[in-house]
């Protein structure tokens, strides 16, 4: 077994699937999704496993939130032996790190238990078999063995450099007290997961200048005000009175599709529930315009066809917008029937 697995939010295979066959097949490379509803994970078998890991970038996928390079897939796996197949199917290979998964689905989390003893287990007899270096070691890639259940497994890998730092994909963010709404979380992890660290520290500073259109009661401002950005926020519903003592707040009860800033600003957020195509294109328009150098915005997904229609969407945004942008969508763990888009302007 050779080809890409790649994780994603329970239920959004077809998706993911839709995703990676497109793309393969835009790279000219053959293969084809293996894909189960619920799974929470979807293979894309290809012979051709390395030129499709090269050729998708993880920051590149919306719908995968980790991609792992797949080495063998084992099945009937000895519950009173696990390891010594593992270690037969990896002979001669080395890693600088081992992570032993499940999807995030509800038939693979029961699993977690099993993943976590048998790491303890696997980790010395990989060390000592000489396939794991005695440190991490960042360098090297890094193996995954994925158990979809007790007896059967994927061994795979990744490179540090293209893969989600977090295991499953999945950054473990806090919700603090003080936090307005749960949406807070969806842009921390938009920032955390769109941008780089160093993109982070550049274009996120003091004094910076940002709008949030569809802002109530509060959430995304509130995560741009602990960045002290100065936000206005555009809703007809009320913020929590905390955000607006930060004294960092303007509120203006105007339509989001409608207002424009006077001066150009720096960041646009936009968390307004609305037909994607029509987000996209005023999205589109700020950009076109001017009137914002970044910007973090979600799109609604239809009940139907939704790789199609992020696919459009994306494409309609760029398109309108104009001028070079670097975008990058993915579809965030606390987002739920939507994607999150990151675009910043070429400078
Ligand atoms: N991001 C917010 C947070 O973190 O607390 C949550 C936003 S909530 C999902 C969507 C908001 O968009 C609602 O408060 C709604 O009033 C607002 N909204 C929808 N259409 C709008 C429009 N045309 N103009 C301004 N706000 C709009």
């Amino acid at each position: 077994m050779s080809g890409l697995l790649g994780f994603c939010r329970q239920g959004f295979e077809p998706e993911l699937a839709a995703e990676l066959t497109e793309r393969a097949a835009m790279a000219g490379i053959a293969g084809y999704a293996r894909a189960q509803r619920n799974d929470g994970y979807v293979l894309f078998a290809s012979d051709e496993a390395d030129a499709l890991d090269r050729a998708m970038p993880s920051r590149d996928l919306v719908f995968a939130r980790q991609k792992l390079r797949v080495l063998a897939e084992l099945r009937g796996l000895d519950p009173r032996d696990r390891i010594s197949p593992m270690l037969a199917a990896l002979e001669g290979q080395r890693f600088g790190d081992l992570w032993v998964e499940h999807p995030d689905s509800d038939s693979a989390k029961p699993l977690a238990g099993l993943a976590r003893s048998f790491g303890n287990a696997l980790r010395p007899a990989l060390r000592k078999a000489g396939v794991l270096s005695a440190q991490d070691d960042t360098r090297l890639p890094r193996l995954h063995v994925v158990f979809v259940q007790g007896d059967h497994a994927f061994l795979a890998r990744s490179q540090p450099r293209d893969a989600s730092p977090w295991p499953l994909g999945i950054p473990r963010l806090k919700l603090l007290p003080d936090a307005p709404s749960r949406s807070a979380l969806k842009l921390e992890e938009a920032l955390l997961v769109l941008l780089d660290a160093d993109e982070r520290a550049r274009l996120l500073k003091p004094g910076m200048t940002a709008a949030d259109l569809g802002a109530a009661p509060g959430g995304w401002t509130w995560v741009l005000t602990r960045q002290h950005l100065r936000v206005t926020s555009v809703d007809n519903g009320p913020l929590r009175q905390h955000v607006l003592d930060t004294g960092l707040v303007e509120h203006l009860r105007a339509d989001g599709f409608h207002w424009k800033p006077a001066q150009s600003l720096d960041w646009m957020v936009c968390d307004m529930v609305e037909q994607p195509r029509r987000v996209a294109e005023r999205m589109a328009t700020w950009f076109r315009e001017g009137w914002c150098r970044h910007a973090i915005f979600n799109l609604k997904l239809p009940m139907k066809k939704r790789w199609d229609e992020t696919r459009l969407c994306l494409d309609l945004f760029a398109e309108q917008a104009s001028r070079p942008l670097t975008v990058r969508a993915r579809q965030l763990y606390h987002d739920r029937e939507e994607i999150t888009v990151f675009a910043t302007r070429h400078s």
